[in-house]
């Protein structure tokens, strides 16, 4: 995968169509503001999610709701304690208008020109992707930033384990830039460094630390993309490897030649799906709970164990169902479903295809014309793409419109406040990953690599 290829250009929402509503607005702002008004047909999961996520900050006054990860799909996952808030956004942002903020991103990248790259999550909204240099999934994203070892500022419309990855991936005279600090991930926080550890050091009594005749070691960790820079040098430092959605299986057949078994986290349905499509019974995939002894598992099942899966999730991915399959068919016979990896099993083994954002983007773009698609991923890369590919019909297959709820904490107001302080010779909401954590971290990236060259997987 070359930057290239993953350089899609919006028109603003300056230039965009008039609203007509979700088939052919690529807008889930529009279209939630629309079905708040009463002018559109649909539902959402929350009704917040037409207001702006400042109003969500911590503010001077401490006035606001609890901390939470705000409407979306995860705002019933438990925030972490120690997870970073973002503090109030200028008034002058607040309150300007949306073109007011699309002209101000405008002129701040014309006169910030070659010192500064803005990168766009494909979950993101179109508002922010509209003046993203390079749109992509997060890995891809890190590695476009390389294409432009001039820029000083990466501002990384993404969550914060992406902007970590950058900053891994930069070099040290760039800044990664997240203009949202409340935009985390809540599947990388199901696992942090204190629990993993704890669950290796448990591990450890139970499989001990020697090698079997074949010089296997007893475990070896894998840690998903979607993961805290800590994790990533965790397995870095205990002989693990980094996989992204697209390259997992490679991923894990690497691990088996060098271990016995694995541990693979935080995401459990990535791991199950991928290590049952390569034959690994489902009886030989205990879940690891962190909250209970041993996981929740016996030592005797434990024994057992081809590959361990934390118990983390994505809620965005999670609200995908076998019924929605099952209405999609129905509703349109020729319907080709493809949905990612992260989504359940049953709705992985239900749909007709499953793979990475990538694998979505470039399915749809190779398809003939008419095609019909039914995808289960984020609404703001489906309803894109139905916008980009009208001579298709693409449809989310959640009929309810529940968004990422920290890709929605980036918002227009925050890019602009983010590259306006730069053009102050101010950098705002920096991400650094300290050098003893970068280092293992790197090394668990590389081996990666190493499997899979860059842009390889699928
Ligand atoms: S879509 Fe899921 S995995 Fe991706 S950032 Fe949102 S919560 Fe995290």
């Amino acid at each position: 995968m070359t930057a290239h290829s993953i350089t899609v250009r919006q028109p603003s929402p300056a230039e965009a169509p008039p609203s007509v509503g979700p088939p052919i607005d690529a807008s889930v702002d529009r279209t939630l503001k629309l079905i708040a008004a009463g002018s559109a047909s649909g539902s959402s999961c929350a009704p917040a999610l037409d207001s702006a996520p400042w109003m969500l900050d911590a503010g001077p006054a401490g006035s606001l709701p609890e901390p939470g990860y705000g409407p979306g799909a995860s705002q019933d996952d438990p925030l972490p304690g120690a997870a970073p808030r973002q503090g109030e956004l200028p008034a002058s942002y607040r309150e300007a208008t949306e073109e007011e903020l699309h002209e101000r991103i405008r002129s701040a990248k014309t006169e910030l020109g070659d010192r500064v790259v803005v990168l766009g999550h494909f979950y993101q909204r179109d508002e922010v992707v509209a003046h993203a240099d390079f749109v992509g999934d997060s890995f891809q994203l890190a590695k476009a930033a390389r294409t432009r070892p001039r820029a000083e500022a990466i501002v990384f419309c993404g969550v914060h384990f992406m902007a970590e990855t950058a900053d891994l991936l930069s070099t040290p005279e760039q800044s990664v830039i997240l203009p949202n600090l409340a935009a985390g991930c809540s599947m990388a926080d199901m696992a942090d460094l204190d629990s993993v550890t704890d669950c290796w050091e448990q591990l450890e009594e139970i499989y001990g630390t020697a090698p079997d005749a074949a010089g296997r070691a007893p475990v070896i960790p894998v840690t998903y993309m979607n993961s805290s820079a800590a994790l990533k040098g965790f397995v870095g430092r205990h002989g693990g490897i980094v996989c992204t959605s697209s390259n997992a299986a490679q991923v894990l057949e690497w691990a088996f030649e060098r271990g016995q078994r694995v541990l693979f986290f935080p995401d459990q349905h990535l791991g199950r799906n991928t290590a049952k499509a390569m034959g690994i019974p489902l009886e030989q995939m205990p879940l690891w709970n962190p909250r209970k002894p041993l996981g929740g598992s016996t030592e005797e099942e434990l024994m057992q164990a081809t590959v361990l899966l934390w118990h983390g999730f994505c809620s965005v991915h999670k609200r995908f169902t076998v019924a929605q399959i099952e209405k999609a068919r129905a509703d349109f016979p020729d319907v080709h479903v493809m949905v990612h990896p992260e989504c359940p099993m049953p709705v992985v083994d239900a749909a007709d295809s499953s793979g990475s954002t990538d694998f979505i983007v470039k399915a749809i773009e190779a398809a003939p014309a008419g095609s019909t698609f039914a995808i289960g991923t984020e609404i703001n890369l489906v309803q894109r793409l139905a916008a980009q590919y009208p001579q298709h019909t693409i449809f989310c297959l959640d009929p309810v419109i529940c968004p990422c709820s920290t890709m929605y904490r980036i918002h227009p107001g925050y890019l602009a406040w983010a590259l306006e302080s730069l053009l102050d010779g101010e950098i705002v909401n920096q991400i650094t990953v300290s050098e003893d954590v970068a280092e293992p971290a790197r090394l668990a990236l590389e081996r990666m690599l190493s499997v899979v060259p860059a842009g390889a997987g699928r």
